[in-house]
């Protein structure tokens, strides 16, 4: 959000405090109501009070990549911040020159690009993640991928409801790993964080966040989760 945007909500903000403010008293005995004076339904709406306060922005390429995914929030929120690169890798201006070794191999300096595809902690997983979830690009930038992912995986169904998945779940727990080694000095294994994914990828799944259709059942059983294990049903399909 720029300044602009952000000072332009700040006044509309205020504005709106100032009409709730010199509203008149109620006349009559009725029982009052709340009413959102900004939208003709009277209702709440954070998305639209948002709108309301700082316009309607365009949508970015990865939001469906990121936020259409059945997953937890704070794995989107990592997602989301990795998508932009920015989260606060060691080769960011703001971190020491001394220290910027990726934590997980060693090897080579920490950034978007090596954590999350050239890592050779990563890479095996990556494998793993690529075969589980049907995935086929051989892709070494971050960027590259993102933009890939956003245009390939946009159309509804579920496996790439699945790739969706694994990706942010391979983004996750490779960064709570990291995070492990710099600031609990704790370190797992490659297997450790690999049946951290399985196991997360399997939990989600077995939510039940899938349509009832023959892609579904078939991703559901080589996950081996049968569809009466679901917590919630497959929902109909369109
Ligand atoms: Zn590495």
């Amino acid at each position: 959000m720029g300044k602009t945007q952000l000072f332009g909500g700040i006044i509309g903000l205020l504005g709106v405090l100032y009409v709730q403010a010199n509203l008149p008293a109620p006349a009559s005995s009725s029982r009052d109501t709340k009413k959102w004076i900004p939208f003709p339904t009277g209702l709440y709406s954070f998305s639209h009070t948002v709108s309301h306060l700082v316009g309607d922005l365009p949508t970015v390429p990865w939001h469906n990549l990121v936020w259409n995914s059945p997953s937890i929030p704070r794995m989107k929120f990592i997602l989301w911040s990795a998508v932009q690169s920015k989260l606060p890798t060691l080769d960011s201006k703001s971190m020491s020159k001394h220290i910027n070794i990726c934590p997980l191999c060693s090897e080579s300096m920490e950034s978007h690009d090596h954590i999350f595809l050239n890592c050779s902690f990563v890479s095996p997983l990556w494998r793993f993640i690529k075969y589980k979830c049907s995935m086929f690009t051989a892709l070494r930038s971050w960027e590259a991928l993102v933009r890939w992912a956003s245009a390939k995986w946009k159309a509804k169904n579920s496996g790439n409801l699945l790739r969706k998945l694994g990706l942010l779940v391979l983004v996750y727990h490779t960064w709570e790993e990291r995070n492990a080694r710099i600031f609990r000095g704790k370190k797992a294994s490659q297997r450790a964080v690999c049946a951290k994914i399985c196991s997360t990828i399997f939990a989600i799944l077995k939510l039940g966040c899938f349509r009832d259709c023959a892609s579904s059942r078939s991703i559901l059983k080589d996950w081996n989760i049968s569809p009466s294990c679901c917590r919630s049903p497959l929902r109909p399909p369109d």
